[in-house]
């Protein structure tokens, strides 16, 4: 292996004895962080806004809730888990103000470092673990005694203790159990969003949605279809996920192992590796960041059209019913827009409704 893979003993939790870690935001990676560091022993204050729709979720989690400002003049760790649109201003208008030096301000993704959105002053520490999967599983992977990937990388160490801390951080989350890689804000940001909208959401989503069409159109049953494109979809990953594309081959059948071998170039074919390309190359200059800082600005209104035209989508109608059958998946139902009809995740809390009650379930999944 080329790059030196890091594990919990070598990332020893002590770098943060004593010290106060403040998580702001209490969504998806913020309810894991705060949750898992505490069960690690390290002392967790969460920070929210007045007004936050999370702060009874996190008061009976247990942690202390404070107003971010409040937090931040705490804390001796500071890790912003609010979405990377709204960090800027969350950063000028509550964090910067009450950092004291020495303070390690840590990101679960480099976006706003990287893309220059957030200038830290000299004097603070600066670090990052981006765990390597939603927040949900870094949670329900804890609880279950394993771990998350994560990369992580340093920025800014005035103290000479900023690597040390947030490996321990890192430690803390779990992520350590699987191995934590050492990266710059650069690498993680934008080989993060690339793999997002490649492979893991958009090249994922499309994939399915394209085959179970062109399945319905033929005159298939919409039922066989979903079975057929998104249910297995699982079964084949955790295939993957195990022992690689190797092992998926070893349990499907020859027949579908030829099938891969000669259809997957046909459909996944050079000029989707072009496109992939051109996406790569947008990421890089700078082109996708601005489009989507405007975007976020302008009120959403692009993002808020795709989001209503894809949750109608028949594939999401027909696979709620098949899944409502299947109790053994826990299925989720996620109300996208929220009870007011508001569409921004982050500020309005998508709602989810379970059929379970298993407690690590119960916050919504989230995007890469
Ligand atoms: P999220 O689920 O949308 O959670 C956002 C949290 O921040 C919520 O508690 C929300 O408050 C709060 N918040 C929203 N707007 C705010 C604002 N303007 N000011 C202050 N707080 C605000 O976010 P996330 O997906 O966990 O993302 C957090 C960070 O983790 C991002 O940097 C993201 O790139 C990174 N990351 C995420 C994942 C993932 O699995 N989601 C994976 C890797 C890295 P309410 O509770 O009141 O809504
Ligand atoms: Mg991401």
């Amino acid at each position: 292996m080329s790059v030196k893979m890091y594990y919990s003993a070598e990332a020893p939790l002590g770098a943060l004895t004593g010290q106060v870690v403040a998580v702001i935001g209490y969504g998806s990676q913020g309810h894991a962080h705060a949750r898992n560091l505490h069960e690690s022993g390290l002392n967790v204050l969460v920070g929210l806004k007045e007004g936050s729709k999370s702060r009874a979720v996190a008061a009976a989690d247990g942690f202390e809730v404070l107003n971010p400002t409040e937090a931040v003049k705490r804390a001796n760790v500071v890790m912003i888990a609010a979405p990377d649109t709204a960090q800027k201003a969350l950063y000028e208008s509550e964090i910067a103000p009450n950092l004291s030096p020495g303070t390690l301000l840590l990101f679960a993704h480099g976006f706003n470092i990287h893309f220059g959105r957030i200038k830290p002053a000299v004097g603070i520490d600066v670090g990052m673990v981006a765990p390597k999967g939603p927040g949900h599983l870094v949670r329900s992977v804890y609880v279950s005694g394993g771990g998350v990937p994560a990369l992580f990388a340093i920025a800014q160490d005035s103290t000479g203790t900023a690597r040390a801390r947030t490996m321990a951080y890192a430690n803390g989350l779990g992520c350590t159990r699987a191995g934590i890689m050492e990266t710059t804000f650069k690498d993680e940001t934008e080989s993060d969003l690339f793999g997002e909208q490649a492979v893991l959401c958009g090249g994922t989503s499309q994939l399915v949605k394209s085959a179970w069409e062109t399945l319905v159109e033929a005159g298939y049953d919409p039922e066989l279809a979903y079975f057929e494109t998104m249910h297995e979809l699982k079964l084949i990953v955790d295939l993957m996920y195990r022992g690689g594309l190797d092992y998926m081959r070893f349990s499907v059948s020859d027949t579908a192992e030829w099938g891969d071998y000669t259809s997957g170039p046909r459909i996944i074919d050079a000029s989707v590796k072009a496109r992939m390309k051109e996406v790569l190359t947008e990421i890089q200059d700078g082109t996708f960041a601005k489009r989507w800082i405007a975007e976020d600005e302008a009120g959403r209104p692009e993002y808020k059209r795709l989001r209503a035209a894809n949750s109608v989508h028949p594939i999401e109608k027909v696979g709620k019913a098949l899944r409502h059958q299947m109790a053994f998946l826990n299925p989720v139902e996620v109300d996208m827009d929220g009870a007011q009809g508001a569409a921004e995740k982050g500020r309005d809390r998508k709602s989810t409704r379970l059929n379970s009650s298993h407690s690590q379930q119960s916050r919504m999944p989230s995007s890469a």
